[in-house]
């Protein structure tokens, strides 16, 4: 989470300018509020579980970030700390699983899918190569050699695989035209511009990925 607020302080402005060009630009803006909150809240508050991290920093978001991203991805990570639970340790396997329920209550919430160019285009890519790289579907390590950081299966390897499939997404939201958000009321003009919450999200991702590294 430390690093989430770090990259969106380093990228608010570009984030910013993208939601200039089909938003209202304040997409930087909203994220740097709500991620500075999520840091200063876990630091006084020092929730133990993974998954009480995720709810803590849900609900902060929720509370702290005025537009549809807050609430957004307030839910998505709520919904994936409820599904870790209490547990001092997750996989990486459960953690792409809490991760796929997140996302999927995005969809619900947002009533957006695939194709819509929203935050979900760079989410749902991101999700399923995490899912899959969690399973070791990308190679393993040779027999009887321990895994190493970045081994098939390892968190390091999930991340890295979510990392790239959000970053591909975000990239394809570029000749998309908007059906959901504030970049619809363009119609036709939003086609051209990258979203920037698929953006914020290959962004978030990234730092994830460079965390689990
Ligand atoms: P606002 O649009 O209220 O100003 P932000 O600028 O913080 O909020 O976030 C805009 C981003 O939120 C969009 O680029 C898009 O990715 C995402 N978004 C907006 N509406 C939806 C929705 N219904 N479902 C999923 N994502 C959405
Ligand atoms: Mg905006």
């Amino acid at each position: 989470m430390t690093a989430t607020a770090a990259a969106v302080d380093r990228e608010a402005d570009r984030l910013t300018e993208l939601d200039s060009a089909i938003g209202d630009a304040d997409h930087g803006a909203n994220l740097q509020r709500g991620f500075a909150a999520v840091v200063a809240t876990l630091d006084t508050e020092d929730p133990a579980a993974p998954g009480a991290v995720l709810m803590l920093a849900g609900r902060q978001l929720i509370s702290t970030v005025g537009g549809a991203s807050g609430p957004l991805y307030g839910t998505l990570l709520r919904r994936a700390g409820k599904a870790l639970g209490d547990s001092p340790e997750v996989t990486a396997g459960q953690l792409a699983e809490a991760l796929r329920g997140g996302v999927a209550a995005v969809a619900r919430l947002g009533g957006a899918k695939a194709g819509d160019k929203t935050m979900l285009d760079a989410l749902e890519p991101a999700v399923e190569a995490m899912g899959a790289a969690a399973d070791g579907q990308e190679g393993g390590s040779p027999a009887g050699e321990p895994p190493a950081e970045s081994a098939a299966g390892s968190p390091g390897a999930a991340f890295a695989a979510a990392a790239r499939a959000a970053e591909e997404g975000a990239r394809a939201t570029v000749p998309m035209q908007a059906r959901k958000g504030r970049a619809s009321y363009l119609g036709e003009r939003s086609v051209g511009h990258q979203d920037p919450g698929a953006t914020s999200s290959a962004l978030l991702i990234a730092a994830l990925a460079e965390a689990a590294r």
